[in-house]
């Protein structure tokens, strides 16, 4: 299949390079050949593209900063999100997004299903929801992919922090009461792209949920961290009080995934195993 993907750089691309290109033709669409801040660039780029498939990895990711700059993020994760959906529902390319468990606003302790109300407490989970809505209103093929706790061996995320912080650490107070399924940006990238071949052979389209298990909270995330990297530091349990950030964040974003086991035959990974698989690259690198 040619698959065309927005984003380059971050996570998730890095991956969907790696695991498919083997497979596929992928054509990486990178901010220096369309930028999401301008919702008209990202129509014309995608009005150009001869594409069987279209996977967004795009997004403003900047949760905290989003706080001061909610106006760009709804440009990146909202406006021009409709504009890509718009020419894809067009074009009738299936179009497979990504999206996150901050579309919640954190309640409870029963993992999330898709049907649940969605309720973002911070600028980014909003902007985020946006992308989604505008998908929804094009009744179109897509997959909304919402997904968790992000890691991988290259770009920023929790794992890389934990390993910095460890190195010269002895002890680490921890955020110890939410909860999430970690998730490596390698499963999301298979997952995209398994998405891109089932839609494009006619599969369901729909909202989706897709995180690693098991659930965990912060702290036990990065006992685990810790352990499988062979770094004796020591993790204290702190409440969400006491690490204050300038967006706030859900203390429940666990995430039902039954719907994408049903429709799409994808099961959640175990995000134990793929940190492992993680740090042995770091290892390598
Ligand atoms: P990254 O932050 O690693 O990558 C974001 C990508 O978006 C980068 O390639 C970046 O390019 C690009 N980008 C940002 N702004 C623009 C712009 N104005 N124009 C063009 N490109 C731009 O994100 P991830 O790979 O971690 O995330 C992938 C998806 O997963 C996103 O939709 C995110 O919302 C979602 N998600 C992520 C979570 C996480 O923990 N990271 C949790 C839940 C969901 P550049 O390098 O040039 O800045």
């Amino acid at each position: 299949m040619k698959i065309a993907v927005f984003g380059e750089t971050g996570q998730v691309a890095t991956e969907l390079g790696r695991v498919g290109s083997t497979k596929h033709e992928l054509r990486f669409l990178g901010r220096d050949e369309v930028d999401f801040s301008q919702p008209e660039q990202v129509a014309e780029c995608a009005r150009r593209l001869d594409a069987d498939a279209v996977i967004n990895a795009v997004a403003y990711t900047a949760v905290d900063r989003a706080e001061d700059e909610p106006d760009l993020a709804n440009t990146v994760n909202g406006t021009s999100v409709a504009a890509l959906a718009k020419v894809c529902a067009e074009m009738e390319t299936p179009l497979i997004h990504i999206s996150t468990d901050y579309v919640f606003d954190g309640c409870g302790d029963v993992p999330w299903t898709v049907e649940d109300k969605t309720a973002p407490l911070n600028a980014y989970g909003k902007s985020k929801l946006l992308g989604e809505k505008w998908i929804s209103e094009q009744n179109m093929k897509a997959a909304v992919l919402r997904t968790s706790w992000v890691f991988s061996a290259h770009g920023n995320n929790f794992v890389k922090s934990m390993l910095r912080l460890g190195a010269d650490r002895e002890l680490l107070s921890i955020v110890g009461d939410q909860f999430g399924g970690p998730t490596s940006a390698h499963s999301i990238a298979n997952t995209c792209l398994q998405l891109a071949e089932n839609l494009n052979l006619g599969g369901p389209s729909g909202i989706y949920h897709f995180s690693g298990g098991p659930d965990v909270s912060w702290a036990e995330f990065a006992r685990e961290i810790f352990d499988q990297a062979g770094l004796s530091v020591e993790v204290k349990n702190i409440p969400t009080s006491e690490y204050p950030t300038p967006a706030k964040r859900p203390g429940n974003s666990r995430l039902d995934c039954s719907t994408i086991a049903r429709d799409h035959g994808i099961v959640r990974p175990d995000w134990r195993k793929d940190l492992t698989d993680v740090l042995e690259e770091m290892k390598r690198k």
